[in-house]
């Protein structure tokens, strides 16, 4: 059963990029459960009377689901089991659960390092178990089709989408098959953005695949070489472990000092950096991979980040609620980390004053110009929106006078 309920998700419900992946999720769901003789039920919320209806209409005697770990969710969840006392719920979207690992002073893990030591030492995640044969109901309920939800953006922005993506377990299979092949060679190619990474971040976040999958497929494809990978989906563990203690993060800043920035209001260049027109190529071609395929290469998400909250120093919130509506893989904890990292209010952020150079990057990892010239094409280019040293020197000033106001 799937039941849509947007309005229970609090200030993120899912953007456009998500409804788009989400539609797709569920009609490929729908297919698989057919093959196997049963079929999805689809509903509307508020979740607690759709269940109930449901299983008043089908005389189901239990009720299961997979845990999720956004504050809204939870307390959506806690609601339910108390009206349902036999619901019982699990762990699949995660390798462990974000209570698992503890600081020696038993607080919740701040900084990367410790946190993935101690994720490790719990040993390797257990290999996932097979698909379960599915009993139908000797009684079906009212069907009613995904596109009642109406989940497809009005404009014809998701072409790009569907070229690049097949939402859907098969999908996700596909794309781990593909990628365990390369897995080896990750840690020599994930920083150039021209060549792709896994892109199972949108299968991930919709439970397509679970990462103990993913992680078995690397370790048995890569061996020791595929650490450097099984490190990243330590980040995404890491995130989850931060969102949960931490839930007022995906709004506010987890250093309170931060709430001091003195961020510009300027909506013309928050506007010219979601086009990408800021006269940054690196910059640019970012946000035009993310408008024409709703992803977008980790290394170039940093530069980009950096871009809006320290070149133009606007708020970082403003970006994230940007990458929500537009990333098939808007993820509540990844999102809000890798922003508060690059903003550096957040856990394990770089020092402030390493503010990312938009040309030196693409120096570095864009060497012979192949990402640019695939997303900006021969494009005319407009000149720079800013002068980045002077920009710089601004950000750092802004940071000063936020930082020394402390404790005052
Ligand atoms: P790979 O490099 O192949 O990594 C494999 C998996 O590890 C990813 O699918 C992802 O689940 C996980 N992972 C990798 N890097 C990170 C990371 N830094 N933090 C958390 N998990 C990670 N990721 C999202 O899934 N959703 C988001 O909304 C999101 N927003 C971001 C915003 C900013 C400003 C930044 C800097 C990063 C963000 N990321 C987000 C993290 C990262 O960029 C993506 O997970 C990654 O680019 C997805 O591509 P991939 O699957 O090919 O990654």
């Amino acid at each position: 059963m799937f039941i849509w309920a947007p309005e229970e998700e609090g200030e993120w419900p899912p953007g456009s990029a998500s409804r788009w992946w989400l539609d797709g999720s569920l009609r490929a769901l729908d297919a698989s459960l057919r093959e196997q003789g049963s079929r999805l039920v689809v509903r509307r919320g508020p979740s607690l009377a759709a269940l109930e209806q449901l299983i008043a209409e089908t005389s189901a005697d239990a009720v299961f689901w997979n845990r999720r770990y956004e504050a809204h969710a939870i307390e959506r969840d806690r609601a339910v089991k108390e009206a349902m006392p036999t619901a019982r719920s699990f762990a699949a979207a995660v390798l462990h659960e974000p209570w698992t690992v503890r600081t020696r002073a038993g607080a919740p893990y701040q900084v990367f390092t410790p946190f993935w030591r101690a994720l490790r030492a719990l040993g390797e995640p257990d290999r996932p178990l097979p698909a379960p044969r599915l009993d139908p109901p000797g009684r079906w309920p009212e069907p009613v089709a995904v596109d009642v939800l109406d989940l497809l953006p009005r404009a014809a922005w998701a072409g790009g989408l569907a070229e690049t993506w097949s939402p859907g377990e098969a999908g996700a299979a596909a794309r781990l098959d593909e990628f365990a092949d390369r897995a080896a060679g990750y840690a020599d190619t994930r920083d150039r953005p021209a060549l792709p990474t896994s892109q199972l971040s949108p299968h991930l976040h919709f439970g397509e695949v679970s990462p103990r999958r993913v992680w078995h497929a690397v370790r048995d494809a890569a061996g020791t070489a595929g650490e450097p990978y099984l490190r990243q989906l330590g980040w995404r563990e890491f995130a989850h472990h931060l969102l949960f203690h931490f839930p007022h993060t995906a709004w506010a800043p987890l250093r309170p000092v931060y709430e001091r920035m003195p961020w510009r209001d300027d909506p013309p260049g928050l506007e010219a950096w979601r086009r990408g027109r800021t006269g940054y190529a690196l910059v640019d071609a970012g946000m035009r991979q993310l408008w024409e395929t709703g992803w977008m290469h980790n290394r170039v998400r940093m530069v980009t980040a950096s871009f809006l909250t320290k070149d133009l120093l606007i708020d970082w919130r403003a970006g994230a609620r940007w990458f929500w509506d537009t990333l098939v893989d808007a993820d509540l904890a990844n999102n809000t980390l890798g922003w508060q990292w690059v903003a550096g209010s957040g856990a394990d952020a770089a020092p402030y004053h390493r503010v990312f150079n938009p040309d030196s990057q693409a120096a570095r990892f864009d060497a012979d110009g192949r990402y640019r010239e695939r997303w900006l094409g021969d494009e005319e280019r407009p000149a720079p929106m800013v002068d980045h040293r002077s920009a710089r020197l601004r950000a750092l000033a802004a940071h000063a006078s936020a930082t020394a106001s402390r404790g005052r």
